[in-house]
């Protein structure tokens, strides 16, 4: 399930076709180790607004080295703006006057951040300069090139103390197959829960320590590095897949010192099931990611019943009624963590999957029909949804080739994603300092045209 075309344009013939012929040059992703830095070189930060001051503070304590200076000699790993000072569309040339000199300066596979206000939270000339930040993110993405990611951060005044997770996740190679996102913190009601409280962790490098992890189908593909990811940062995971999968699961479950449960999960007691194992089990639960999905495709002309209502039952009706046994019987600890896992499908469309398509739209309308009942109620439980692009797994190995070629090239990596890559995206979600991280969904796409 390897990108043989990657692997291609790494050969002296490849490297010579892929210069006179302008073909698609994707460049190796670097991604996260165990034990190393969460950047491997210097940040730039700059700018004007809340937070420019306490940048460079805030990243000592990620053990990320900052500067407030364009260095003459050596090369960045990263950009931070904090473009929440702007208050007007001609303030917006801060963001050309700081760019600009230093985009020559990257390294491959570097990242850049932008933090702005969410305009919904401002007015008048303030909130058109804060949306005007969108295009310019978007765009930068898509011409930064060399592996290289960009995202908007959206802040409410208040929240900054909240950010803290997410600009390590945004600055890590964790990120290493999202770009050209928008994130907002703190955007959604979320009583109780304070930017000063959250990301209190005894030890980073176990932010789950303690914590218990439920993840659907989850004995291979993306589940499977969900899992093994959430393990790694302290979790104890409670695996479900379907009894044809007891094997795996069980193997990876003993493998990750996890627990594991096999079940259908449209089955009809399934919720009850799942609820009273987590309760007599673990005594609850923290993180809740709804990762089992399948497609059955058809175009709607040829659609039979059983393929609308599978795909429907498992990717959206089974994680609801799931969410709402939980959470009735108050098994979601506080501060916990539900996550759907969505599609791009589910925002572009595709041809042969209006039943796909539609329970993954439909996972991101879950997504913002709780967001605001859960921070209602004050105890800071979150839900968040990621949206794959074209992760190499089985479910894609399956796609004809000439699609398969398309699907991973339509991107601005150039590439298909890893499973680790929407596993990572998870477990930022799930970290105890993204307690006001709601309502987001977030692409794992390297930037997917489609649906852009
Ligand atoms: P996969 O087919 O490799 O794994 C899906 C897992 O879910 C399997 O282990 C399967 O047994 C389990 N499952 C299916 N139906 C179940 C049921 N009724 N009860 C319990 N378990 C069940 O798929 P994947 O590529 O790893 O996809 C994981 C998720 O990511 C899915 O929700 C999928 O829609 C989504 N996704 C994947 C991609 C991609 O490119 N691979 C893109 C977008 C979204």
């Amino acid at each position: 399930m390897s990108d043989k075309y990657q692997g291609f344009t790494s050969t002296p013939v490849g490297k010579i076709l892929v210069k006179n012929l302008g073909l698609p040059n994707p460049t190796p992703l670097e991604r996260w180790t165990e034990g190393a830095p969460l950047v491997d070189g210097t940040v730039l930060v700059g700018g004007r607004g809340r937070f420019v001051e306490s940048l460079p503070g805030l990243l000592d304590t990620l053990g990320i080295a900052s500067t407030a200076i364009k260095p003459d000699e050596g090369r960045l790993k990263g950009l931070v703006f904090d473009a929440t000072g702007l208050t007007t569309a001609a303030e917006l040339v801060a963001l050309r006057d700081f760019f600009t000199p230093v985009l020559r300066s990257l390294e491959a596979c570097a990242r850049v951040v932008v933090i702005g206000t969410p305009p919904e939270q401002v007015k008048g000339s303030e909130r058109v300069a804060q949306r005007a930040l969108e295009g310019f993110t978007r765009s930068l993405g898509k011409e930064i090139g060399k592996g290289s990611t960009v995202q908007l951060v959206y802040v409410a005044d208040g929240a900054e103390a909240a950010a803290t997770s997410t600009l390590a996740f945004l600055l890590s190679p964790k990120s290493a197959y999202v770009s050209g996102q928008v994130v907002r913190i703190g955007a959604h009601a979320a009583k109780g829960a304070t930017g000063a409280e959250v990301g209190q962790v005894a030890d980073p490098a176990q932010p789950l320590a303690g914590k218990v992890a439920l993840v659907t189908g989850a004995s291979r593909g993306i589940g499977e590095q969900i899992a093994r990811v959430l393990h790694r940062d302290g979790a104890t995971v409670l695996g479900v897949d379907v009894p044809q999968a007891a094997s795996e699961l069980q193997a990876l479950m003993k493998e990750l010192d996890g627990d594991w449960l096999t079940l259908d999960i449209t089955g009809k007691d399934a919720p009850q099931r799942i609820a009273h194992h987590l309760k007599t089990q673990h005594g609850g639960v923290d993180v809740v990611v709804h990762n089992a999905g399948i497609t059955r495709d058809k175009k709607l002309a040829n659609m039979d019943e059983a393929r609308w209502e599978s795909v429907i039952a498992v990717n959206l009706t089974a994680p609801e009624l799931i969410t709402r046994e939980l959470l009735d019987q108050g098994l979601v600890h506080d501060h916990g963590s539900i996550i759907g896992v969505a599609s791009i499908a589910g925002i572009a469309g595709n041809v042969g999957q209006t039943n796909y398509a539609a329970s993954k739209a439909g996972v991101i309308g879950f997504v913002d029909s709780l967001a605001d009942e859960l921070g209602e109620a004050g105890n800071g439980i979150t839900i968040n949804a990621v949206a794959p692009g074209f992760i190499i797994t089985q479910m894609t190995a399956a796609v004809p080739f000439a699609t398969r070629e398309v699907g991973q090239r339509l991107n601005a990596m150039a590439q298909g994603g890893l499973p680790v890559d929407v596993a990572e995206t998870i477990a930022w979600y799930a970290h105890p300092g993204s307690s006001l991280v709601n309502g987001n969904v977030v692409r794992v796409c390297g930037q997917m045209m489609l649906g852009a």
